[in-house]
């Protein structure tokens, strides 16, 4: 993971995108906060953006941030007071993201917007790497990229590659998660340079 890290930094990746799933919210099972952690020790100066896909986010945020996160994002799916939490992560010292799966309707996370730093519209049903983009997502992507403030920043994640990037962009997303189409290529940089097409952030994701 360290190595692979690395050399999607090295490659332009702008942060590390960590998929936590708990076999519950969603049906696989990855990492906890000691791969968090391990990959802080790894990569001292990479910024570490945590997507939890967990039943009880709110129980995992002292941990991730004590294991060297930075941004940590919940789903609305999973909590019943997202501004609470929210409030709660930026007061352990990270940057506070909320993520929308694809069946859940927009109007579910208008209200938290104000207290977030980044909104994440996931664009395949969360629990694995390299599923089919779901173009009806942009939509959304659309509706909240207009109620946003420069400030933050609007991210999609699932099936993102170079065929559905340009979309994404056009839609207001200004941060690219990623996986296969980095990970999958023999040439990250490429890879990355390609995703990027002119704007936007790029992020290496497991
Ligand atoms: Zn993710």
């Amino acid at each position: 993971m360290g190595r692979e890290g690395r050399s999607a930094l090295d490659a332009g990746a702008d942060f590390l995108h960590l998929d936590v799933m708990d076999g519950h919210f969603v049906p696989n099972l990855t990492m906890g906060p000691d791969m968090c952690r391990s990959l802080r020790h790894e990569l001292p100066e990479a910024v570490l953006d945590v997507h939890l896909m967990v039943d009880d986010p709110a129980r995992f945020a002292k941990p991730f941030a004590s294991a060297g996160a930075d941004l940590l994002t919940f789903h609305i799916e999973a909590v019943d007071d997202p501004v609470a939490l929210s409030e709660t992560v930026r007061g352990l010292g990270m940057a506070a993201g909320i993520a929308i799966n694809p069946p859940t309707d927009v109007s579910r996370i208008m209200p938290v917007l104000d207290h977030v730093d980044l909104v994440l519209i996931m664009s395949v049903n969360p629990g694995y790497s390299g599923q089919v983009f779901i173009p009806e997502v942009l939509g959304k992507a659309r509706t909240v990229s207009a109620a946003l403030e420069p400030e933050q920043r609007l991210a999609i994640d699932g099936g993102v590659n170079v065929e559905t990037a340009t979309a994404c962009l056009a839609a207001g997303c200004d941060v690219l998660m990623a996986a296969s189409a980095i990970y999958g290529s023999d040439d990250y940089a490429g890879s990355i340079a390609a995703l990027r097409g002119g704007a936007g952030i790029v992020a290496g994701s497991s």
